[in-house]
This record gives structure tokens, sequence and C-alpha cells, in this order.
């Protein structure tokens, strides 16, 4: 992935090495971690956020080692230049549509933090997107855990991640992240409701394809080798390969993000098209 030219955004909270939000000291239960690791994909839904946060802040984490936190560090450096690629490219199509982007805030941090109105953001929980508050949480330790855990390395895998949640970001604009939280309300049962969900974050790969058709189209980013690694990525953390990591087996009508095959389809439906009116993954009839 070439970013050598690209500016660094000046939206992102570095909250890293802070110390934990809860005064309280404790360790994680066995339980807890077990909730985690099926939790373990991207982008958790806001109301598992919300219940999470509920527990975890009865259930304070053990303070995480305080890691390099220079503004200047390579991570950070990283993550700056594609969130500043992802508000540049989605400013270009929201232009084009005739309306204004608004961008959100990224906040890295290490362990736990406070996200808003969402509860309390885990790392564990792997990275997310708050819609109360527009702000993107990512504690990067989750790529240290893609590559050695997942098999999902690589620099344009872990923009794609970022791609991902800005995606969320994308719907919460559009009122879409609305709708889908009604729609989860009125369901009749719990089945039905993690369709919307499914649904939900399918086209959040969607628009990270087409963030990724956009940025390589202006400014040839993409290496040889990078879409692969984004679907290797997209591969590694559908909910099926994470139930299946974590319990040995997986439960279809539990599944939140979709699965492996579906994520990669729906990413490569928006790389290729490049266009957001075909990420309708609502209204398609093979999700
Ligand atoms: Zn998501």
């Amino acid at each position: 992935m070439r970013l050598d030219d690209e500016k660094r955004s000046s939206n992102v909270e570095d909250r890293r090495g802070q110390r934990r939000p809860i005064g309280r000291k404790g360790g994680i239960g066995l339980g807890t971690i077990a909730l985690a690791l099926v939790a373990m994909y991207f982008g958790v839904d806001p109301a598992i956020v919300l219940n999470m946060g509920q527990k975890m802040s009865q259930q304070a984490p053990a303070p995480t080692q305080t890691t390099n936190v220079s503004a200047n560090d390579p991570k950070r450096i990283f993550v700056d230049k594609v969130l500043n690629n992802t508000e540049r490219t989605w400013n270009e199509i929201f232009a084009k549509a005739g309306s204004r982007y608004r961008a959100p805030r990224l906040v890295l941090f290490t362990g736990a933090t406070r996200a808003g109105q969402c509860g309390v953001g885990q790392a564990a929980m792997g990275p997310f997107y708050c819609p109360a508050d527009s702000k993107v949480y990512i504690d990067l330790s989750f790529y240290d855990e893609m590559k050695n855990r997942f098999n999902a390395p690589g620099d344009f895998a872990q923009a794609y991640v970022i791609a991902h949640e800005v995606g969320h970001h994308i719907q919460n604009l559009m009122g879409t992240s609305d709708q889908v939280q009604q729609a989860r309300r009125s369901a009749r049962n719990e089945a039905e409701a993690n369709q919307y969900s499914v649904r939900l974050e399918l086209q959040a790969d969607c628009y990270a394809g087409v963030w990724a058709h956009h940025a390589d189209g202006a400014n040839r980013i993409l290496e040889a080798g990078d879409v692969e690694e984004a679907m290797r990525a997209a591969a590694a953390i559908g909910d099926d390969a994470l139930q299946k990591q974590a319990q040995g087996y997986a439960v279809p009508d539990s599944f939140t993000h979709g699965t492996s095959e579906q994520r990669k389809r729906w990413f490569n439906q928006g790389l290729t098209v490049g266009d957001v009116n075909k990420c309708d993954t609502f209204s398609a009839a093979r999700v």
C-alpha cells in the first residue's frame, strides 16, 4: 500500500498509554474472556458495546502495558494517513452526490477507554464505531492479533479495518444505523434482529471496498497483493471463522457480522463497482 505522499489527518485522538477509565482494580474473569473472544471481531454492534460496557465497568480490566505513544511512531503515522485518505475520498464521493461529508474522529487507546454513550470500549471487542459520538475506536494490538492469531497480516488489511469502521460512520451519516436499530427493536426474535446487524456489517464492508476503489483510482495506493490481504482479513474475521476459533463450532443464528464468504463478496462488490448505491445489502435477494 502506497501512502508516502499522503498527509496526516488531524482527527486522530491519541489516548494510548492513558490509565483505564475505571477506578476499581480487578482481573478479567474467564467468562469475560470467552465473551470477548466471541466478540473479537471488529465493528461490534453498538448495543453489544453498551451491554459489554456495563458488564465491564463492574469487572474492570487489568491495566495494560504502556506502549510507544509518540505522535510520530510508525503505527500512529499509518493510522493518520489512512484516515486522511478516507476523508479525502469520502469528501469527493459526497461532494459528487451534492452533499457534505463530516469526517469521524478516530480514538487510539490501549486496554479500555470511555466511548461516549456507547459505554466502555475494550481492546478485546476489537475496533468499533460509536454512532452516538461519531468516533472510531481502535486498540492497535488488534493488528497484532490479526497478524499472529488470524493470519491476516499486511498494511492494506489494517487499512481495511479502518475503512470498515469509517463505513459505519457513512451509515450513521446516511441514517442507516438508526433505521437498523429501530428494525432490531421491532424484530420478532434474536435471529431476525441479527439479520439486520449482518446486513449492516456487510454494507460497511462494501463501503470499505468503495473507498478502496476510489482511493486507488485517484492515487494508485494499491500494490500487488493488497486486495488479497484485505480479503484474507475479511475472511479471517468473519463470524463463522471467529466462532470456530473461540468455541470450535459456528452458530449461524448468532452471527452478527456475516460469514467469511459474505464479507469477502461484499468488500469485493464495493471494490469492483465503486458505487455506494450498489451496497444495498438490505434489499439484496442474496445477502
Ligand atoms: Zn462492523
